[in-house]
């Protein structure tokens, strides 16, 4: 692999947080990405959130996989832990559901949303925090969408040529 190592930790750490003006990100984003920029993001992510537990993959905005006691669960930056990584984290959430006219014509323009009976919104709220973490259309009765079943440790060995954190040792 190309060693590539261009950009510091600060300028990741912008680019995270959308603070990069256009020109400097368009170059970054067309350009291939340094050999360490995994490591860097995580060492930024890791140092933002308020508890200790081994990020192993930033799952969603606010959410990350970690590694607790032997086990993959997914944590909110706010320290609400949903449980095993492989269950959808959104059946643990407070959902709020969007399935009548007057619902919908609180965002949408008049006459501009869908029909309630074909497709609602579901807003899923962290019960921690209360972060709206995630909003889906779908058609009522419909199951919780799963977004992202990550195969972390085909990540960890195949992309980054080592094992994940939690398994060192095993
Ligand atoms: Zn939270």
């Amino acid at each position: 692999m190309k060693k590539y190592d261009k950009y510091d930790v600060e300028t990741i750490a912008r680019m995270i947080d959308g603070k990069l003006p256009w020109p400097e990100l368009r170059l970054i984003l067309s350009e291939e990405k340094d050999s360490d920029r995994f490591e860097k993001v995580m060492e930024i992510l890791q140092k933002r959130v308020p508890w200790k537990e081994k990020i192993l993959l930033p799952l969603h905005e606010h959410l990350y996989i970690v590694s607790k006691e032997g086990k993959r669960i997914v944590k909110c930056d706010c320290g609400y832990e949903f449980g095993d990584y492989r269950e959808n984290w959104k059946t643990k959430c407070r959902i709020r559901v969007r399935d009548t006219n007057e619902s919908l014509d609180e965002i949408y323009p008049p006459y501009m949303h869908s029909d309630p009976q074909w497709e609602e919104i579901r807003e899923y709220y962290c019960p921690g925090c209360l972060t709206l973490l995630d909003t889906e259309l779908a058609s009522p009765g419909y199951p919780p969408v799963f977004n992202f079943l990550p195969d972390i440790d085909t990540f960890y060995e195949e992309w980054l040529g080592r094992s994940a954190p939690d398994r060192k040792g095993a």
